[in-house]
Order: structure tokens, then sequence, then C-alpha cells
């Protein structure tokens, strides 16, 4: 329920990450590219050769002081035009920051440019790991690895944040959106004492099964999704074999009953949506209560 392809930083087109998903039995597949749902049509079509259920996603990432907290959204209405206008926006955002940080890296003695990263990313939404393959290409670092840990990770020399959104705000565009937003692996952002406030602005679910997760972990995350009447989701975060992280595709272990639950409350929070989008007079608080029946039509 958590992968990436060539539309973002993925190294497989969408059509080899599904036939990949194929020869791994994966069942159903969240893609979920960063700032970008290009890679759906192209999955969407593939899974249906393969009887693959493909769960649209995407996933948006964003910063706090010393740490990123990365936001999924499930099942948005990602063809509504003012949400492809609003990932156009993240994208933009997102050459611009590849501009910054190239001018950082250049300020600490490792010239770099612009074009060198956007070649490597092509279609994709740029974002560190393609500035960090183009670290190695110059021979600054031996590995993607090597250039996140010691220069581009969250509280890293050569990272340079977002201007974009909040992490509450990521929640509640993915709401609006009629999704259901999910905390990526919580385990690697270490900022739990956010998890209050996200779940106030609409979090609906917590990124559970992780490979980067302790089994201790998995069970704490678990408990605290059945308290807060949250979705424990989870996958692999699959981007191909060149990131030197460990997962493989289709190595999280996510129970069934994850993507049943997902589905449920997809459903369940796309009516609250269509309540929210009601006559504007509405108070929000009323927004949450169940419709009030419509009179029977006269005779
Ligand atoms: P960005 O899009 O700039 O926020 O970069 C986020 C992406 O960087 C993640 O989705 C991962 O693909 C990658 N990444 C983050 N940390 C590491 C790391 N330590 N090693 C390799 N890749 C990483
Ligand atoms: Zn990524
Ligand atoms: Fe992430
Ligand atoms: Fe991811």
């Amino acid at each position: 329920m958590h992968s990436h392809t060539t539309a973002s930083d993925g190294a497989l087109s969408p059509r080899e990450l599904v036939r990949l998903a194929a020869r791994h039995h994966v069942r159903v597949l969240a893609v979920t590219d960063h700032d970008s749902t290009d890679g759906l049509p192209e999955a969407i079509e593939e899974a249906a050769r393969h009887g693959i259920e493909i769960v649209p996603g995407l996933e948006i990432n964003t910063d706090v002081p010393g740490a990123e907290i990365h936001v999924l959204g499930y099942y948005v209405d990602w063809p509504a035009e003012w949400f492809q206008a609003f990932l156009r926006e993240q994208r933009a955002e997102r050459v611009a920051r590849v501009h910054r940080i190239v001018e950082r890296l250049t300020e600490l003695g490792m010239p770099l440019t612009a074009d060198e990263v956007f070649a490597i990313c092509r279609e994709g939404s740029p974002g560190r790991p393609h500035v960090a393959q183009a670290m190695v290409n110059r021979g600054y670092v031996r590995s993607v690895r090597e250039a996140f840990d010691r220069w581009l990770r969250a509280d890293g020399p050569a990272n340079v944040p977002r201007r974009r959104l909040t992490p509450v705000e990521a929640v509640a565009v993915i709401r609006r959106a009629g999704g259901v937003p999910v905390l990526a692996h919580p385990g690697l952002a270490n900022r739990d004492e956010m998890i209050p406030e996200l779940v106030a602005a609409g979090l609906a679910g917590i990124e559970t099964y992780y490979p980067e997760h302790s089994a201790a972990q998995i069970q704490a995350y678990r408990q605290m999704c059945e308290r807060l009447r949250l979705v424990a989701t989870g996958g692999s975060d699959y981007h191909g074999s060149h990131t030197g992280r460990p997962a493989t595709l289709g190595s999280a272990h996510v129970p069934v009953d994850a993507w049943e639950d997902l589905k449920r409350k997809a459903q369940e929070l796309r009516e609250q949506a269509r309540r929210l989008a009601g006559p504007a007079t509405k108070p929000d608080q009323q927004a949450y209560e169940p419709e009030p029946r419509a009179p029977e039509p006269h005779q």
C-alpha cells in the first residue's frame, strides 16, 4: 500500500512496477508517488491484465523543525482539475527547491547544476533522491544513502526546507479531495507527539506495517490505531533497488483487513466530504452529523 514509480522518484515505470508486483504475488497495490498521480492510468491499465487491484494514492512530504512528516493520501478524487492544479504547484516548489539545494551544495564545495538533477529525474517529481544521484555521478559521495546520511537528511547541512504545506495542511487537502490521509512511516519521523493535532485535522490512518518499523513499533501503532479509531495501513515504500533501501516489493506483510478498513474509511469520508460541499450556510459543526432524510415526495 505504498510504492513509487518514475512519476516521482521510483526506478520502475508504472507498468514495470505492476509486473514486478504480479511476480511477487501482490494482490492489492497502492501507487503513491510524491505530489503526482501521473503514474496511475498506466498502473491501472497494466493491473487489469494481472488481476491486481490498484489503490490510487499519493504522498505529500512536509517539513517541521528538525524533521519531516510524510502524509499519504488514498482514494482521493485525483482527476479533479483543482487537485491537479494543486499538484502542479507542489511540483513547481520541488523544482525551486532543487535550485536552492544545488546552490547550497555549491557553497559547500560541491558544485552541481539543477539541469544535472532534472536530467536524472526526467518526467518525475524532482526531489532529494535525484540530487543524491547527481552527487554520486559527480563523485562527491559513493552512494545515494551516503548523500542522505551526510548531506541531505532532514537536519543535514545541505537540506533546504520546502516552502509549502504544514502537515496539518497536507491532511486537510487530502480530506478536501475526498481522500483518506494516513501518516507515513511515523517510526522514521520520530514526531509522534504531533499525532493528536493531525487527528484533529482529519488524519484517518497510521502506516503501521513498514519494513523499518520494529515489532514493538508495529504493535504500538496498531494499538494507537485501535484507540483512536484510525486505519492501520502498511507497505514497503518500494522505490526500486537503486535507492539502497532494504525493502523489496511486497515485503511488508500487511493484513488484508487493512485494505478492507481503508476502503470502508474512504467510503465514510467521501460521504462526509459530500456533506461538507453542501450548502455554504451550513455550520461546520453539523458537517459530521448524519444528513436529515429528505421529505417523502407528494403523491
Ligand atoms: P524529497 O522528495 O526531497 O522529500 O525526498 C524524499 C525521498 O528521499 C524519500 O521518499 C526517499 O525516496 C528518499 N530518502 C529519504 N531518506 C533516504 C535515505 N536515508 N536513503 C535513501 N533515500 C532516502
Ligand atoms: Zn520517494
Ligand atoms: Fe515517505
Ligand atoms: Fe514513500
